[in-house]
């Protein structure tokens, strides 16, 4: 099964995709996340990356689609994967079907998390993220169970550099300019499915089951 991950920044496309990947043992590919731990270890492609982040500003194609390409080759997502953050432009999702056909086969799923853009800046400026494990909290929606401490790993919380309103809003409109015509791209292809992200995240997860199956 091959997912894509559709929606504005803050939508919860991170949060269902993890439980995506949990529920049916598929792996959680998200560039965001692949981004942040090479700037983490403060690779080449970490320092090129932050400097579009801190912006809000996509990183270019040429650094991110070879990077997602060949993340593919991997044992653990032949059998489909979810992707979370990409493609995030037409041009990525044309390599992607591209690269896809070669091997015979397709994109089965995009979900479109919809959320309005009035809801998101709550969303963001709430979003506490683990560095260390990529796990995602909210302060009212998604406690952790000790204040600014990640449950799976003992890390500290950080609130992302790029989750501050300036930048929420300069992503959202980058979202709206350069992201949001995939919505058109995956219906025309048939796979486009829409899920309501205003609800809560067990519910919004139950309309995502609904769609792929139990
Ligand atoms: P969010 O989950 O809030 O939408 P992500 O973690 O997916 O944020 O992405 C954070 C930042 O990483 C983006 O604002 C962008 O700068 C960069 N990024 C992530 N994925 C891509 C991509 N497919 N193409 C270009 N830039 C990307
Ligand atoms: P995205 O990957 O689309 O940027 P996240 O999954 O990181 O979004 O979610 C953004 C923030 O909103 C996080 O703090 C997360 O805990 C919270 N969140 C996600 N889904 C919901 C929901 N359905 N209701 C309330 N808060 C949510
Ligand atoms: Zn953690």
């Amino acid at each position: 099964m091959r997912i894509v991950m559709l929606g504005a920044p803050g939508a919860g496309k991170g949060t269902q995709a993890k439980k995506i990947a949990k529920k049916y043992k598929i792996p959680h590919i998200s560039t965001g996340d692949i981004f942040r731990a090479n700037i983490k270890n403060e690779t080449e492609l970490g320092k090129k990356a932050k400097s579009y982040m801190d912006q809000g500003m996509l990183v270019p194609d040429e650094l991110t689609i070879s990077l997602v390409i060949d993340r593919f080759q991997e044992p653990d997502a032949q059998n489909g994967y979810v992707l979370d953050g990409f493609p995030r432009t037409i041009p990525q999702a044309e390599r992607l079907d591209a690269a896809l056909k070669k091997s015979g086969s397709q994109i089965d799923f995009a979900i479109n998390v919809d959320v309005p853009d009035e809801n998101i800046i709550q969303r963001m400026s709430g979003r506490r993220a683990c560095v260390k494990c990529g796990a995602t909290y909210h302060l009212q929606y998604a406690a952790p169970k000790k204040d600014g401490i990640c449950d799976s790993c003992g890390e500290s919380l950080i609130l992302r550099d790029d989750d501050k309103p300036e930048t929420v809003e300069k992503r959202l409109k980058v979202y709206h300019e350069q992201t949001q015509p995939l919505i058109d791209y995956y219906a025309q292809k048939n796979v486009l499915k829409e899920v309501d992200g205003t609800q809560g995240l067990e519910d919004v997860f139950r309309q995502i089951q609904a769609i792929l199956g139990e």
